[in-house]
């Protein structure tokens, strides 16, 4: 019924059912045949939320407002027979006395401040980590995130924050960039993914089917057309500045570039951004080369193109100041430690000179001799 409402397709490997207690066994499992064997909730979590919500208990419920995780924070005494939260209520009051005697201090007051409801409306559940109360799909995958991140913190909208600050962070650090404003502009269209690539003018305005110009093989993702498409391939074997160790990040541009600035405050950071942006913007242009002008463009010349942009930008920018140039240090052994015995260490950097116009790669090799 649901599936045929909104056309959406209900997963039934991550769906569970639940049962009220006087369900009888014959009945489950009819439910459960004609349901293809779904299985049957217990106490769970689904995408890191709780399944079973249950009336509130004094013990093993969250329902302390304000508290650290909700949880009454002493165990209960064996000789206290209080079960559910309305036996401390009496005629729409706290009955502070009995509070005071089976909670702490702290819980005490705690639970004296949460309202207790004057129209004695009947409780109902509320979506704490909603400023609504209302469950949204995007406050509990926020919380969802936020528990696979950090197990056992405390507020959902953290995670939420700190996805925004991450967003600021990429965007702040995009303005401050030392290059030409359309690369910037470029880059901001990339991130908000708005670049017009093939599978975009497909998706979104039923343009073509989406397939890469250049090898044909794929849809032309952002990621396909920077990553993986035979020419992106060539080209950064080609580039001075490689991000072999994002590999696995170039499945999601943003995550990628996110890691790749995340390097600007490294020694020459802000010149291999700055020449990655060049050569993401060059990638581009040889595609719409393609594209438009059906000119095949040697990823070699693509990588030549972007250096020399690059190299234009920061001769202009700064005339007098160089470029530094990485230095190896300048006693290895005082800094690097000896291989063990029948073991050769390699060392690599790279460097780029603007004033010499070149860039270099080092690779050292070293022995347990030295
Ligand atoms: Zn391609």
């Amino acid at each position: 019924m649901y599936g045929q409402a909104l056309g959406q397709v209900v997963n039934f490997d991550k769906s569970a059912i639940f049962y009220s207690k006087n369900t009888t066994d014959q009945r489950k499992n009819e439910v459960m045949e004609e349901l293809g064997n779904i299985k049957e909730a217990r106490n769970g979590t689904y995408l890191g939320l709780p399944m079973a919500i249950g009336r509130s208990k004094t013990q093993g419920d969250r329902w302390i407002a304000g508290s650290e995780n909700g949880f009454v924070s002493d165990t209960k005494p064996v000789e206290c027979k209080l079960e559910w939260v309305n036996e401390l209520i009496e005629e729409g009051k706290w009955k502070t006395e009995l509070i005071h005697k089976w909670f702490s201090t702290k819980d005490a007051e705690l639970i004296k401040a949460i309202p207790t409801s004057m129209g004695r409306r009947k409780d109902k559940l509320v979506w704490s980590h909603s400023k609504s109360g209302i469950y949204t799909v995007k406050t509990g995958y926020a919380v969802a995130r936020q528990q696979e991140v950090k197990p056992g913190s405390k507020r959902g909208h953290d995670a939420e924050t700190s996805w925004e600050i991450r967003k600021h962070s990429v965007w702040k650090k995009l303005w401050h960039m030392k290059v030409k404003a359309k690369l910037k502009q470029f880059m901001w269209k990339c991130l908000q993914n708005c670049l017009p690539v093939n599978e975009l003018l497909s998706k979104r305005l039923g343009r073509g089917e989406g397939r890469c110009g250049c090898c044909e093989e794929d849809m032309e993702t952002i990621e396909h057309l920077f990553f993986f498409c035979e020419n992106a391939v060539e080209g950064w074997k080609l580039a001075p500045v490689r991000w072999d160790g994002l590999h696995e990040k170039q499945q999601n541009f943003w995550i990628w570039w996110e890691k790749v600035t995340q390097t600007l405050s490294m020694n020459q950071g802000q010149d291999r951004v700055s020449l990655t942006i060049n050569i993401l913007w060059q990638i581009w242009k040889a595609r719409n080369k393609k594209i438009f002008e059906q000119a095949n463009q040697d990823p070699f010349k693509t990588v030549r193109k972007a250096q020399d942009e690059w190299l234009e930008f920061e001769q202009e920018r700064e005339p007098e100041q160089k470029v530094s140039v990485g230095r190896m240090n300048k006693d290895i052994s005082t800094n690097r430690e000896r291989p063990r015995k029948e073991e050769i260490k390699l060392y690599t950097d790279a460097a780029i000179s603007a004033k010499r116009v070149r860039t270099g790669q080092g690779i050292i090799a070293r022995n347990w001799k030295g």
